[in-house]
């Protein structure tokens, strides 16, 4: 579902994407890891089409995407059909970004109406099964200010659930909320797997990295140090720097 081919990507004169090969196929959860600054932010949104890149191919769900054209878009696609592969890509960030005026269940049926051209009762409707399939059945209508943390992150997951992605990339979830909130984020997440969603999980989660994921990649200097199943990874590894970056992150 996705492949990507030394990915190259520079801001200015620095470069942060040095040559990234990565696959994902169906159904499987990637889990990555890596110190801050490695690009492990910009490969997620350049996966998005959030961001160009300079060098290399990378095809998501099908779609060739990423480079920059001479007028400075990101493809010659329309608008039409860059919302049209947006929308088989979900993307979960730190920050949930929801509306503050409006209640959960707006929030997860806005993109429907927008995006999709739904009606809002249709999408309303939708909605509601969204929020019951992360536990939120009984808040629909409670704006984020009347929800915890972890609550608004399970929005944001039906928000972008509601799409019928057939991708997920969650950006560092967890990393926002406090810790007694973690775990049922990361139980969404789990569930999900389960159902056999792909999805592309950036997080310093080790346990959840062991348990959920299918495979685990270190990023360091914009490369793919390692890329291997987790539990050999995160015992067999040879690289001192991956063994640096576990012992500081447990
Ligand atoms: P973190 O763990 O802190 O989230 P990361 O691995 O996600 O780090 P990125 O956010 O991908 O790292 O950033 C990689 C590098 O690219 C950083 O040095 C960052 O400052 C730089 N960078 C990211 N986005 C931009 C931008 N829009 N313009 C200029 N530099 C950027
Ligand atoms: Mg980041």
């Amino acid at each position: 579902l996705v492949r990507a081919r030394g990915v190259r990507k520079s801001f200015g004169d620095v470069e942060v994407l040095k040559g990234i090969d990565f696959e994902v196929a169906r159904g499987e959860v990637s889990v990555i890891i890596g110190p801050s600054g490695s690009g492990k932010s910009t490969f997620l949104r350049a996966m998005n089409g959030l961001e160009t890149i300079d060098a290399g191919s990378l095809k998501v769900c099908g779609d060739e995407v990423g480079y920059t054209f001479a007028d400075g878009r990101a493809h010659e696609w329309t608008d039409k059909r860059f919302a049209q592969f947006r929308s088989k890509i979900g993307m979960v960030f730190q920050r949930f970004n929801l509306y503050s005026h409006m209640d959960a269940m707006e929030n997860v049926a806005l993109s429907l109406i927008h995006v999709k051209g739904m009606k809002a009762k249709d999408a309303h409707e939708i909605a509601r099964e969204e929020l019951a399939r992360v536990g939120l059945a009984d808040h629909a209508t409670k704006r984020p200010h009347q929800l915890s943390g972890g609550q608004q992150q399970r929005v944001a997951i039906a928000r972008a659930l509601a799409l019928k992605p057939e991708l997920m990339l969650f950006d560092e979830p967890t990393s926002a909320l406090d810790p007694e909130l973690v775990g049922e984020v990361l139980q969404i997440m789990k569930q999900l797997a389960a159902e056999g969603m792909t999805m592309v999980v950036v997080t310093h989660e080790i346990g959840f990295a062991r348990e959920v994921g299918d495979s685990l990649a270190f990023f360091d200097q914009g490369v793919v140090v390692e890329k291997r199943a987790p539990r050999e990874l995160l015992t067999e590894t040879s690289s001192i720097r991956i063994k640096n970056f576990l012992d500081a992150v447990k």
